[in-house]
């Protein structure tokens, strides 16, 4: 009999999440697998995201690798002028040869790709932009998410992180509205390449559901390195002016910019993709309603990704996608288990690694110890910096389990994907104890911390506390 659908798969969106999913249906496990981008294969990591704004780290830190220099010796360091068109080129470059991997990845497998919109018509049909109908037993959703705009007049005349890449010019004096990941990122660069730059948040620290302790110090780095922070801040209204844009902020202010960027946060992006009149639940903020196989109430449709709201990063993604197809067209089911992921923000010259529990949410589940080390790194010391490393490990008092670990170091993105193995193996303090030291590192600290720096009861003993007091 001959099948009755045109492919195995329909994957919509060739970001991290759709094409490795589709990678790994057709070439482990055989499957006959279509998928259509709108836009560039590789999706906002690659082509809008994580690569170009790393890359874009790494330039701006090269003026406080000149100052680091002076600091050992070299008084005549300098960096000189930056060449945002010759680095753009070279920037742009690179993404176009890392679309062309992804994309020669998908067909050298066996893929079929098409270059247009795709959009559901019922739980096995797909339409394309250009008309074409083609039907498959699966259809997977990966469409991602787009950045969201804050509701205020004149939001049009913002920027956001998408526009970046391409700026013709930088500007000489820039907003940079949020205080996310986005937000602390790009507040970086901007200062790092020379750009006078003012952040506003409206929340009282940076970084809203990291550890407390960490969200202060990321706010003092970034206006220790000259950013000008304002907390407990917000924009009421943009305006035009000449080149630039005037802004009205809700502490009476008025200022001018050359430029504005909103990192306000992200939305689902599902919004014309027939994905309700095909039965699919969305929740409150356009996110696909999945379970933990990633398939929605339609059995025939999956969604992996930011599109799914779950936890936004692509490496969570790459293993939904990868999951969804073991599952699927493998016969080997498994899915993620989004508890134990870490993550980095890619600040400087500290970056913050995290991954588990935070001081508060270990506080609030049960009786934990809090390992500390708050220090000047050797490096940085002798160079002259005023920097600070803080290390924390957050420790449950009844089964002595690593909870969390919280690290503000530079490269700490490289020091917590370390740490996070030995998290997801259930760790334990004695085991963090019983491994040696290598010298001399900033890492060694994180196993040779001896006493706790404070003890929180939990909740019930707060409780009980708390009714003996009253
Ligand atoms: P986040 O959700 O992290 O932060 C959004 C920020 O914008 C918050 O500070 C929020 O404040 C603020 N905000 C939201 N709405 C408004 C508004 N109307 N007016 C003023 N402020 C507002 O989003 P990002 O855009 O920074 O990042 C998007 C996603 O991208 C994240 O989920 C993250 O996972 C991912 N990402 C990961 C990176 C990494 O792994 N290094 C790097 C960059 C992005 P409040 O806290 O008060 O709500």
């Amino acid at each position: 009999m001959s099948d009755p659908f045109d492919f195995d798969l329909f994957v919509i969106g060739g970001g991290s999440g759709g094409v490795r999913a589709g990678r790994i249906a057709v070439s482990e496990h055989g499957a006959k697998v279509a998928l259509a981008e709108e836009s560039r294969m590789g999706g906002t990591c690659v082509i809008r995201g994580c690569v170009p704004k790393k890359l874009m780290i790494y330039a701006a830190s090269h003026p406080a690798a000149a100052a680091e220099a002076r600091g050992y010796g070299w008084p005549e360091a300098q960096v000189g002028r930056f060449d945002w068109p010759a680095f753009r080129g070279k920037l742009h470059a690179e993404l176009d040869r890392l679309e062309e991997i992804y994309e020669r990845g998908f067909l050298v497998a066996g893929g079929t790709l098409f270059k247009q919109r795709a959009r559901i018509v019922d739980p096995h049909m797909v339409e394309l932009a250009d008309g074409r109908r083609v039907s498959a037993r699966q259809i997977l959703v990966a469409t991602g998410g787009r950045p969201a705009l804050p509701d205020i007049p004149g939001a049009e005349f913002g920027l956001i992180s998408d526009d970046l890449f391409d700026l013709e010019t930088l500007p000489r004096r820039v907003l940079v509205v949020g205080g996310g990941f986005i937000a602390c990122e790009f507040a970086t660069i901007f200062h790092g390449l020379g750009c006078e730059t003012v952040m506003i948040h409206r929340g009282d620290k940076v970084l809203r559901g990291f550890d407390d302790e960490m969200r202060v110090r990321v706010g003092y780095q970034l206006e220790g390195i000259g950013i000008d922070l304002r907390l407990g801040v917000n924009a009421t209204r943009l305006e035009r002016r000449g080149e630039g844009v005037r802004v009205r902020f809700d502490d009476g202010r008025t200022e001018d910019f050359d430029a504005v960027m909103f990192a306000t946060g992200r939305n689902p992006n599902t919004e014309g993709l027939g994905l309700e009149e095909a039965g699919v639940k969305l929740g409150r903020r356009g996110e696909v309603i999945v379970d933990r196989w990633s398939q929605t109430q339609i059995p025939s449709i999956y969604a992996v990704g930011d599109v799914t709201d779950r936890v936004n990063l692509t490496p969570v993604a790459i293993r939904e996608g990868h999951a969804f197809a073991d599952t699927v067209f493998g016969a080997q089911p498994r899915f993620l288990d989004h508890a134990v992921v870490a993550s980095a923000v890619y600040t400087r010259p500290n970056e913050l690694g995290t991954v588990g529990l935070t001081e508060e949410q270990a506080a609030e589940r049960g009786p934990v110890e809090v390992y500390a080390a708050h220090f000047s790194g050797m490096r940085d010391k002798f160079a002259g910096s005023t920097s600070r490393v803080a290390m924390k490990l957050i420790v449950c008092q009844t089964t002595l389990r690593v909870l969390g670990v919280h690290i503000f170091a530079p490269e700490a993105g490289e020091m917590i994907q370390l740490a996070a193995i030995a998290i997801g193996m259930g760790a334990t303090k004695a085991d963090f104890d019983r491994t040696v030291a290598v010298h001399p590192t900033l890492a060694e600290e994180i196993v040779t911390l001896r006493h706790p720096e404070r003890r929180h009861a939990g909740p019930q003993a707060d409780t009980v506390a708390q009714a003996a007091q009253a």
